[in-house]
């Protein structure tokens, strides 16, 4: 079942991924839109520039061409009244010049009805010039309109170079066709005028009339735009549905650069001005300005993007470190909690902190029942002190590990033996000692095989009696205990008489049986506790006494020897009682002035025991009264 507060645990690396994107995202956003918003602004800047620029070029055009007006009506309204005769025009010859007072004007020109030049302000022989060709001449001639003809830019007869005319038709008195009066403007007049005002290193200002002829650039370099054709682009093919100004963008059909504009049309004239700057040369300072900050804005997105990144793979190491824990505490519970193992941990103080459910088990008593309570209560009075002095040296860094074996009070079967594996804790902070783990394991069973095992070793299983091995083992210890106590040690070794034949004659069984016999004698005058009768071997038999004079060890020796008498057990061929005797070969050892082992003892007992057997049977044979091998011999 996963908590409401695992699934947090598990999706806060993704919320902290989401909220770093989050700020990442809303960092960027920001920025793009500032620098959007930027850009605008200093477009919409440039816009109030050229519109500005506009309306003052558009003044300047409409002044100008005022100007121009204003002199060809007076010239005409000259011409109509006094005509066209000789004196008339040498008079204007002179009067014309004077008329020609503004650098705008570059040259005014009389032409009669054929086209022949009547008079100009230009120094030159005109006598043979025909201006009949001209547009501006043809349409006056065709038309009886009056009014002031702005025409296209032509390349002057007079100068060679680019000028813009303005004329009127002359009426004879009938309203006839009597030639036309002509005003020259340089093109080049209104280009450097337009070359004052600033419109950046690609902006220009373009004079242009209203059927899309371009009358004059600020930039133009060769006059190669002079002249050129416009109206079939954009701005004029929509020309009727158009406001007399407006903001403009286009693409320069001149030289393909993209522009922003003002246009104005002219109120009197058929003009219109043209104030335009590049939008690239508009927006480069924003544009270098805008490079260095988003660079900035890059930077520190980069910077928190990776933060960010290192902050979640951190959080993400970190839960799977957490998992990890939890699954790994999981299963040490498991093991704890489903061990057979009783597994317990102790204070410093000696108390239980934990204990696992497998106590039940093996002291009876439920881990609430346990928890709080000294970890030495339960454990057998000869064992406490063992115990503690092993925990002690746990808690005072003698040791990391100890084992051993002790009682254990259980609840309800009384005692059971327990095997206990303790091991020192650390603090996880500071790395001190804080107390001891503890395994205890039930081992009232292997311990009562063990016993069995153990007595099975060192016990004969026909008499019940200790066996050789036992016999050796206690031999060698009562030898060294007499040697350092100074106390004596005595022996006897018992041979059955004519065995073999009461084998013969009364079957094994009945040997066996008579064997358990003597066994039960000896078991019976082996009487102190430190006594110990064993089955040498065979039908031979030992009684170790330690502590033991010679003249005890007789008395012992010639008490079983009688009790086997007593006993009485037929054995016809074991003349002269035809009874079960024994021969019996006694010795005392003094260790402590001896310089050999227990081998002696043994040696001087067997010697008194074929000393029995040789004077006759049944009878017990003291060491010292043996008569020595060498004598024997002799
Ligand atoms: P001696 O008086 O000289 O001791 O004569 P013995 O026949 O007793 O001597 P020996 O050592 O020649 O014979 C011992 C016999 O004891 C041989 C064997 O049949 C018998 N014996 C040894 N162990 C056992 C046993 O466990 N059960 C039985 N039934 N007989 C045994
Ligand atoms: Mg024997
Ligand atoms: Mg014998």
């Amino acid at each position: 079942m996963v908590t409401s507060r695992e699934l947090g645990k598990t999706r806060l690396p993704l919320w902290a991924a989401g909220f770093v994107v989050l700020i990442c995202v809303a960092i960027l956003g920001m920025s793009i839109w500032r620098e959007w918003e930027a850009r605008n602004a200093e477009l919409r800047n440039a816009e109030i520039d050229v519109a500005n620029l506009a309306h003052s070029l558009i003044q300047h055009a409409d002044d100008t061409f005022e100007l121009a007006d204003t002199l060809l009506v007076g010239l005409v309204h000259r011409l109509e009244i006094d005509g066209t005769g000789p004196d008339t025009i040498t008079k204007l010859q002179a009067y014309l010049p004077t008329r020609k007072s503004s650098d705008r004007i570059r040259g005014i020109f009389v032409y009669d009805a054929t086209g022949r030049w009547l008079a100009t302000t230009e120094r030159l022989d005109f006598s043979k010039l025909n201006n009949s060709d001209r547009e501006y001449f043809q349409r006056h001639r065709d038309s009886p309109e009056t009014g002031t003809l702005i025409g296209r830019p032509v390349k002057s007869r007079a100068g060679g170079q680019w000028i813009i005319t303005a004329s009127r038709r002359v009426n004879d008195a009938d309203g006839g066709f009597a030639g036309v009066a002509l005003l020259t403007i340089d093109v080049s007049y209104f280009a450097k005028f337009y070359q004052r005002f600033d419109f950046g290193p690609n902006g220009s200002a373009s004079l242009l009339n209203t059927s899309g002829i371009l009358l004059a650039r600020s930039r133009d370099e060769g006059d190669t735009f002079v002249g050129r054709d416009l109206s079939n682009t954009p701005l004029f093919r929509e020309w009727g549905s158009r406001p007399a100004a407006a903001i403009y963008y286009f693409t320069s059909p001149l030289d393909g650069v993209r522009r922003l504009s003002y246009y104005q049309r002219s109120n009197r004239y058929p003009l219109m001005v043209l104030a335009s700057k590049s939008q690239d040369d508009v927006l480069a300072p924003w544009r270098r300005a805008a490079a260095a900050r988003m660079t900035f804005v890059l930077g520190l997105v980069l910077l928190i993007a990776v933060i960010g990144f290192l902050l979640v793979r951190q959080l993400l190491q970190r839960q799977r470190t957490a998992q990890a824990l939890v699954a790994q505490e999981a299963n040490f519970r498991l093991l704890a909690e489903q061990s057979s193992d009783m597994v317990t941990r102790i204070g410093l103080d000696n108390q239980l902190l934990y204990v696992s459910p497998s106590c039940v088990r093996i002291t009876g008593w439920s881990p609430e029942e346990l928890l709080g309570t000294s970890s030495l209560a339960g454990i057998h009075s000869d064992d406490t002190e063992r115990v503690e002095q092993a925990v002690t040296a746990l808690k005072n860094g003698e040791a990391e590990e100890a084992r051993f074996v002790y009682r254990q009070r259980h609840r309800n079967k009384g005692e059971i033996w327990a095997e206990a594996a303790l091991h020192v804790t650390l603090a996880s902070d500071s790395g001190e000692i804080d107390g001891v783990v503890a395994v205890v394991r039930d081992i009232t069973e292997q311990k009562d095989l063990q016993d069995k095992l153990a007595s099975l070793a060192t016990t004969d299983g026909l008499t019940g009696l200790a066996n050789r091995r036992a016999f050796d083992e206690r031999l060698a210890d009562e030898w060294a205990r007499a040697r350092r106590d100074d106390t004596q040690l005595s022996l006897l070794l018992i041979d059955v008489d004519h065995f073999k034949k009461f084998n013969d004659h009364y079957g094994h069984v009945a040997g066996d049986g008579c064997l358990r016999a003597i066994g039960r004698i000896l078991s019976a005058h082996a009487k102190r506790p430190a006594d110990l009768a064993a089955r040498y071997g065979g039908e031979e038999f030992a009684v170790l006494l330690p502590n033991t004079d010679p003249a005890g060890c007789a008395e012992v020796g010639e008490g079983i020897r009688r009790a086997l008498h007593d006993l009485a057990l037929l054995h016809v061929q074991n003349p002269p009682s035809r009874l079960v005797t024994a021969s019996v070969g006694a010795a005392t050892a003094r260790p402590a002035q001896a310089t050999t082992d227990c081998s002696t003892l043994v040696a001087a007992a067997d010697r008194a025991l074929y000393a029995a057997k040789d004077s006759g049977r049944d009878r017990l044979v003291m060491s010292g009264q043996v008569v020595p091998w060498p004598a024997k011999t002799a």
